[in-house]
């Protein structure tokens, strides 16, 4: 298990897999980034992944 701090804010989200985080995160967009969900394109969403796996890499094991 994992934790991951929210990109855009200090919200915290667990799992076991980054797909389970991503999941978690999900909901937590869509009510508090939803601009960012609204105005995302692709490189976006690129850089998102490959700071969201930055962060997990680094992120300790629970
Ligand atoms: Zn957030």
């Amino acid at each position: 298990m994992k934790t991951i701090t929210c990109l855009h804010c200090e919200e915290q989200f667990s799992g076991e897999t980054p797909e389970a985080v991503q999941m978690a995160m999900l909901p937590h967009y869509k009510e508090a980034h939803k601009e960012v969900i609204n105005t995302v394109n692709e490189e976006g969403k690129k850089e998102w992944f490959a700071e969201f796996n930055r962060r997990w890499e680094a992120a300790a094991e629970e």
